[in-house]
């Protein structure tokens, strides 16, 4: 039985030490990006449902990676999560996406009117510097605190309702607004929506994408956008794909939309002559 203890024990060991191998592969790997500068940022339009018009855009990192070319969000932002780099990375994408977008607005290439919208994690939601650092980011990025919006999504919110519904006033203090990402995927009790201080919805792609093959994601849909205009919120829908998702949308009085059906996430440059050519429409 002894014999045997250590045979699984080290079978035990050599898996474990495998994933914290690798595990502390892609942490030093962060790292060295981090140095590096190896992180970039796309832009994904938003666009009004009404007249058409760009309304805002979602940031989203990219990693460029020397060997393995570009490395999307769901690869790193995890580990980046559990390691507490996802720190760092985030404020130097809130830094980055307020003084690019900032600087588009002040050449008039992004309408005035428009927001920046950034993903913040979990971890960082929790960060007791969060509003401080809103605070300074929008003082030396010189943009105006109306035109970022901070996505945090459902699940963040609902680990300890009481106190993200502090922290979300304390958001609002700086200026900014809050969006709800990936709505209905989460465990968000109805009670609770009309309590957070937010401003804008954002119905998760996994209800539009079935549209209009699956009558129940339709009708969820229709529901959230009929909810959320009761309570005064905006409403975006994520991942539009098709005409046929555009026009349902549409009927239901969805107000933005988000999705390849209007433009893949851009590079800055990219960004930069889709603002210019949809303002000479
Ligand atoms: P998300 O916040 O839900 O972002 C939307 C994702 O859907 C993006 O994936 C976007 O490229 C993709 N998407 C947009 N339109 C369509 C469409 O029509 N069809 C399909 N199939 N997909 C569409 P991406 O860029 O790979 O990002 C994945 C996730 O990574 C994001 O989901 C977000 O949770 C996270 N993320 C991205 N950037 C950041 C960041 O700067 N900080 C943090 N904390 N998380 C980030
Ligand atoms: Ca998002
Ligand atoms: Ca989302
Ligand atoms: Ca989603």
């Amino acid at each position: 039985a002894k014999e045997q203890g250590r045979n699984n024990f080290q079978f035990f060991s050599e898996e474990m030490n495998h994933s914290i191998l690798e595990h502390l592969a892609i942490e030093k790997e962060i790292n060295e990006a981090i140095e590096r500068n190896q992180f970039t940022l796309f832009y994904q339009p938003k666009i009004s449902l009404f007249d058409y018009r760009t309304t805002g855009v979602e940031t989203l990192i990219r990693w460029q990676h020397p060997d393995k070319g570009i490395i999307t969000p769901d690869n790193f932002i995890p580990v980046a999560e559990e390691t507490g780099q996802i720190i760092d990375i985030g404020n130097w994408v809130l830094e980055q996406a307020c003084r690019q977008i900032s600087s588009l607005i002040r050449k008039n290439i992004m309408p005035a009117d428009a927001k920046v919208a950034v993903n913040l994690s979990a971890k960082q939601f929790t960060d007791p510097d969060l509003a401080g650092r809103i605070r300074n980011v929008l003082e030396i990025t010189e943009i105006p605190p109306r035109c970022l919006e901070l996505e945090i999504t459902e699940s963040t919110l609902m680990d300890d309702v009481e106190a993200a519904i502090r922290i979300m006033q304390e958001i609002k203090s700086t200026g900014v607004s809050i969006a709800i990402d990936d709505f209905g995927t989460g465990y968000s009790s109805l009670s609770y929506i009309k309590r957070f201080p937010i401003d804008v919805l954002k119905v998760d792609r996994s209800f539009v994408m079935d549209i209009p093959d699956d009558k129940n994601d339709m009708a969820i849909t229709a529901a959230v956008i009929a909810m959320a205009h009761k309570l005064d919120l905006n409403v975006v829908a994520e991942g539009v794909e098709t005409d046929e998702q555009l026009q349902y949308l549409r009927l239901n009085n969805c107000d933005e939309g988000q999705g390849y059906l209007f433009s893949r996430p851009l590079s800055l440059g990219q960004l930069h002559q889709y603002l210019v050519i949809s303002a000479e429409r």
